[in-house]
C-alpha cells in the first residue's frame, strides 16, 4: 500500500484495536467502512461499493446507522461504532475520533434487534478443576446472574434454557465444545475470567462462576465504553432448586419451540401466554423452561393465580393497565446505558403511570396472598409515585427523537423557560409591529418583514420601490425582482431572538437531563417494580388461560401417585374436538405400558401427562377435571423417531443419546415418557433396546413412565413385572373401517390396524387388500403366542432372545446403564450388534 494520509492512518489504529468487529468511521453525513468490512456491507446489505484512493469503501447515512448495525447484528457480525469527537468545521487539523461503543449479538440494547418476548443474555462459561461456572447478563433489563454446573450434560442443559445470543468462553473450552453451544462465541484471553472484577464479593458461588462473572463485566465494559448503571448486584441460583429439563425434552414437548419451524401456535408457552407486555412474556418463557421443585413457592404461584381466576372483572382491568404500559425493565436499561431519549422518557412516565391503578385494583380485592401482596407493595413504593410526579407533564406529546433539538418541554412546565419563550414571543410581536412601521415611515406599501435560515431576518423591497429605501437600510441579500435589507432595530430584535431561543434549548436540555438523572439515582426502585409487574402479567396470564380453557387447580401428593381425571392436551384441545383420558399411575405402579393403532392418540396421551405435570409445577392450573400429582425432580420426553437428521447424527444414534440420557438421570421421582422407542432400528434391535429399557425403568429407577409402543410383545413385561400395567388406545370396528374413539383403557390393544390406516390415507383398494392377505400370512406362521410362559421372577424373554447364554445376553446383562456416559452406551450397543 502507498503511504497513507493521516485520517487513513488514523482509521487502520482504530480497525487494529476491534479487529474482530466491522469498523463503522464517522466521515461527515456517513459511517464509512474499508477494506474487507466495505467488501461485506456490499455483500451482505447490497450497500454501494465505492473506492476511495484504489480501495474499497463502502458507507451508509449516520441517520440509518442503527438499521444497518441492526441488519449486521442479526447476521452474527459486530459493529464497532467510531465518532468524530468534535466538530469538523472548528478542528484543526485531523478531526479526533474514537470507538464509543462496540456493539454485538449480546449486549444489543436497540428495539430493533431485540426479541421483546424473549431475553438476549450474553453468556459466559469458565471451567476449573470444581466444575462448570456459568454467569448470564441480560444488558437490555440488568438482569444478571450466575450459577454452577458439576458436568457438562447441566451445563449445556442451561444453555439451551438460557439460548445466549453470544457466549463467552476461553479458546481452551472453545475448543472442547466444538460449536456445540448456542449462540455467537467470543474467545477471551483467560485473564479476563477475573473474579475480583465481581463488586462486593459475592458469597455462596463457588470461583468457576465468579470468574464467568467478571469475564461479561470485563466485556461489558471494553464494548459499552461508559456509562452502563443498571446492571443488577449479581444474583447466584442454583440448578438444583429448578426442575431440570434437558433440551431433548424442551424440544419434544414442545415448550417454547415448535417441533416444525413456523408451527408457534403448538407450544405450551403460546397455549399460556396472555400477557400484555414484553416483560411478562420473557418471564413466562423462563417459568416454563424452569418448573419449581419447592411445593411451597408452587403453591404461592397457585394461590396468586387463584385469586386472580376466581374474578373476571379484576382480571380485564389488570390486563387493561398493563396493556397500556411500555417495557419498564428494557426502558430502565435504555436509562441505565445512557441511551435515553426524550421518546424513551416519555415511555417510561406514561408506564409509571399505570402503576398505582395496577397497585389499587390489587388491593380492593381483599386480602392477598403474600406473591400478590408484595406485588401490590413494590407497585406502589412512594420512592416510584415521587419520581412519577417529578416528570409528569414534564414532556410534550410528541417530542423530537434528539433532546438537543429542543421544543420536547411542555409550556407550564418550567417558570423560567416560559419565561424565554415569552421572551420570544415578544420580540417577535415586535418585529411584526416593524413591518407596520417601516411601511409608514418609507411609504412603500408592499415593504415586508421576512426570515430565512441562512440569512436570518430581512426587509424585502421590490425593485420598483428602490428608490423610496431611506439610507439606514442596509442591504443583505439580493433577488430577482426583490431586495433584502437590514436595519439596526431589526437586527437587535434578532440578537435577542437567537439569544433567548438558545437558552431555550439549553434549559430544555438542562430540565431534561436532571429529569434523566434523577431517573437514574431510583433504578433498583425502577427495577423493583418493572419486576413486579412482570410477576403480575405472568400470573395475570395464567389466571386467564385457566379460566378460558376451564383448568383446574393441582393438588401435589407425596405419595408415589400420579391421578388424573379428564386430562386434556394443553395445545390439541384447542385445535379439535377432544376426548379426555385419566391417568392413574398409584403407588406401585409405575411404567405403563400403551399400545393402539396408529393414529389413536398414544403420542397425545404421553405429552398431555408431561405438560400436566411441568404446568403443575410452574404454578399453572392444568386441564383436567382433578390433578393430584407427585413433585417431579425432572421430566423426560422421548418423543417419535423423527426422521430429523441433526448434525449428521442418526436418528438411532440420537434416540440413544437421548435414551442414556434418561437411564442415567431419572430418578423414582421422575416423570419419563417414550414414545414409541427404538423405531430407528431393525425390528429386534428396537423390541430389545425397548424391552431392556422398559425393565430398567420399572425396576431399578421405578420413575413413573409412559411407554407407548408398537411392539405388542412389551405388553408381556406387564405378566413379569408387578410394577409395570398395560393400557391401550381403543377403537371401534365398524366393518372394515376403523373408528378412532381417542379413549385410553387398561389391557392390550387387540391389532394394529396399520392396514385400515393405510386404508385411510387412501392407497389403492389392491394394496390394502394384498397387505391383508400378507399380514394373515405373518400372524398365522407368528412363532409364538403374545403369553410365553415364565421361567421365575427374573424370567428373561427367552422365547425372543434366543439363547440364555448368547454372548450379546451375558453382556447385556453385566452393563449397568447408571454408569453410562452416552458415549460409551453408543459404542457398547454398536459392539453388541457386530456381535449379533
Ligand atoms: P398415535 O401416537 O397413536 O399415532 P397421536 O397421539 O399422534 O396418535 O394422535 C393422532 C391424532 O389423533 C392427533 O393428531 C389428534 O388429532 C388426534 N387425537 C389424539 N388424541 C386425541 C384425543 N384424546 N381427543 C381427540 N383427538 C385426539
Ligand atoms: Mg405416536
Amino acid at each position: 500500500m502507498a503511504t497513507n494520509t493521516p485520517m487513513m492512518e488514523q482509521y487502520l489504529r482504530l480497525k487494529a484495536a476491534h479487529p474482530d468487529a466491522i469498523l463503522f468511521f464517522h466521515l461527515g453525513d456517513f459511517y464509512e467502512a474499508f477494506f474487507e468490512d466495505a467488501e461485506t456491507l456490499a455483500r451482505e446489505l447490497d450497500v454501494v461499493l465505492t473506492s476511495r484512493n484504489g480501495n474499497p469503501m463502502a458507507g451508509v447515512p449516520i441517520r440509518r446507522g442503527e438499521s444497518y448495525v441492526n441488519a449486521l447484528l442479526k447476521r452474527g457480525y459486530k459493529v464497532a461504532i467510531c465518532r468524530q469527537m468534535e466538530d469538523p468545521a472548528k478542528a484543526t487539523g485531523l478531526v479526533k475520533r474514537e470507538v464509543v461503543r462496540v456493539v454485538t449479538p449480546g449486549t444489543a440494547l436497540d428495539d430493533g434487534v431485540l426479541d421483546a418476548g424473549q431475553n438476549n443474555y450474553l453468556c459466559a462459561v469458565y471451567r476449573d478443576g470444581s466444575g462448570f461456572g456459568l454467569a448470564a447478563l441480560d444488558l437490555s433489563t440488568g438482569e444478571f446472574t450466575a450459577t454452577a454446573a458439576a458436568d457438562q450434560d447441566t451445563l449445556t442443559g442451561e444453555l439451551a434454557r438460557l439460548a445466549p445470543s453470544e457466549i463467552l468462553l476461553t479458546s481452551e473450552l472453545n475448543d472442547e465444545f466444538a460449536g456445540l453451544v448456542p449462540g455467537a462465541v467470543t474467545i477471551l484471553p483467560k485473564q479476563q475470567f477475573d473474579p475480583r472484577r465481581v463488586p462486593d464479593g459475592q458469597f455462596g458461588l463457588p470461583e468457576p462462576a465468579l470468574c464467568a462473572a467478571g469475564a461479561v463485566l470485563a466485556y461489558v465494559e471494553e464494548t459499552q465504553k461508559g456509562l452502563v448503571a443498571h446492571i443488577q448486584r449479581l444474583r447466584p441460583y442454583n440448578l438444583a432448586t429448578r426442575m431440570d429439563i434437558d433440551p431433548f425434552t424442551m424440544r419434544n414437548l414442545e415448550l417454547v419451540k415448535p417441533l416444525r419451524e413456523g408451527e408457534d401456535r403448538g407450544t405450551l408457552l403460546h397455549v399460556l401466554d396472555k400477557t400484555a407486555t414484553g416483560m411478562g412474556r420473557r418471564y413466562l418463557r423462563r417459568a416454563i423452561l424452569a418448573p419449581l421443585l419447592d411445593r411451597d413457592k408452587i403453591e404461592a404461584r397457585l394461590d396468586a393465580v387463584a385469586t386472580l381466576a376466581a374474578d373476571e372483572i379484576v382480571q380485564q382491568t389488570l390486563t387493561a393497565a398493563l396493556a397500556n404500559m411500555h417495557d419498564l425493565e428494557r426502558l430502565t436499561g435504555k436509562l441505565g446505558a445512557g441511551r435515553m431519549g426524550p421518546l424513551n422518557l416519555l415511555l417510561l412516565e406514561k408506564s409509571l403511570d399505570q402503576l398505582p391503578a395496577v397497585a389499587r385494583t390489587l388491593t380492593a380485592i381483599g386480602t392477598l396472598p403474600p406473591l400478590l401482596a408484595a406485588i401490590a407493595h413494590d407497585l406502589s413504593d412512594p420512592g416510584i409515585t415521587a419520581l412519577q410526579a417529578a416528570v409528569s407533564g414534564m414532556l410534550v406529546d410528541q417530542p423530537p427523537a434528539d433532546a438537543r433539538d429542543g421544543g420536547l418541554i411542555r409550556p407550564g412546565f418550567d417558570e423560567s423557560l416560559d419565561r424565554l419563550h415569552e421572551e420570544i414571543r415578544a420580540i417577535r410581536a415586535q418585529i411584526a409591529a416593524l413591518e407596520q412601521k417601516e411601511r409608514a415611515r418609507t411609504g412603500i406599501s408592499s415593504l415586508k418583514v421576512g426570515y430565512n435560515r441562512v440569512f436570518g431576518y430581512y426587509i424585502e423591497v421590490t425593485k420598483t420601490h428602490l428608490s423610496q429605501v431611506p439610507p439606514d437600510y442596509h442591504r443583505r441579500q439580493t433577488l430577482a425582482n426583490a431586495e433584502r435589507f437590514i436595519i439596526d432595530e431589526l437586527k437587535g430584535y434578532e440578537q435577542r431572538i437567537a439569544l433567548a431561543q438558545e437558552r431555550a434549548v439549553a434549559l430544555e436540555l438542562e430540565l431534561f437531563t436532571q429529569a434523566l438523572d434523577r431517573m437514574r439515582a431510583e433504578i433498583p426502585l425502577l427495577q423493583r417494580a418493572a419486576h413486579a409487574v412482570a410477576k403480575l402479567d405472568f400470573l395475570l396470564s395464567l389466571a386467564v388461560v385457566a379460566r378460558r380453557n376451564r383448568y383446574v387447580r393441582p393438588r401435589f401428593t407425596d405419595r408415589h401417585t400420579l391421578a388424573i381425571k379428564a386430562g386434556r392436551h394443553p395445545v390439541v384441545e384447542l385445535v379439535e374436538e377432544f376426548v379426555p383420558n385419566d391417568l392413574a399411575l398409584s403407588e406401585g405402579t409405575d411404567v405403563a405400558i400403551i399400545t393402539g393403532p396408529n393414529m389413536s392418540g398414544k403420542s397425545v396421551y404421553l405429552r398431555q401427562a408431561a405438560l400436566i405435570c411441568l404446568m403443575a409445577q410452574i404454578g399453572s392450573f392444568v386441564p383436567a377435571t382433578d390433578a393430584e400429582l407427585p413433585l417431579l425432580d425432572r421430566i423426560f420426553a422421548r418423543v417419535g423417531a423423527s426422521d430429523m437428521l441433526v448434525s449428521g447424527i442418526s436418528t438411532f444414534m440420537m434416540e440413544m443419546l437421548e435414551t442414556a440420557t434418561i437411564l442415567n438421570r431419572a430418578t423414582a421421582a421422575s416423570l419419563v415418557i417414550l414414545d414409541e422407542m427404538g423405531r430407528g432400528t431393525s425390528t429386534y434391535d428396537g423390541l430389545s433396546i425397548a424391552w431392556a429399557v422398559a425393565k430398567e425403568l420399572a425396576t431399578h429407577i421405578r420413575a413413573k413412565t409412559l411407554f407407548a409402543t408398537h411392539y405388542q410383545e412389551l405388553t408381556r413385561l406387564a405378566d413379569e413385572l408387578p410394577t409395570v400395567t398395560n393400557l391401550h388406545v381403543a377403537v371401534q370396528e365398524v366393518g372394515k373401517e376403523v373408528v378412532f374413539l381417542h379413549r385410553v383403557e387398561p389391557g392390550v390393544a387387540a391389532g394394529s390396524y396399520g392396514v385400515h390406516v393405510a386404508r385411510l390415507a387412501g392407497l389403492p383398494d389392491r394394496v390394502t387388500a394384498q397387505a391383508e392377505a400378507v399380514l394373515a400370512e405373518f400372524l398365522a406362521h407368528a412363532p409364538r403366542g403374545p403369553h410365553p410362559e415364565h421361567t421365575g421372577s427374573d424370567a428373561q424373554p427367552v422365547s425372543l432372545f434366543g439363547p440364555e447364554d448368547h454372548p450379546v445376553m451375558k453382556r447385556l446383562r453385566k452393563v449397568d446403564p447408571n454408569t453410562l456416559t452416552p458415549l460409551a452406551a453408543l459404542e457398547l450397543l454398536f459392539q453388541l450388534k457386530e456381535e449379533l
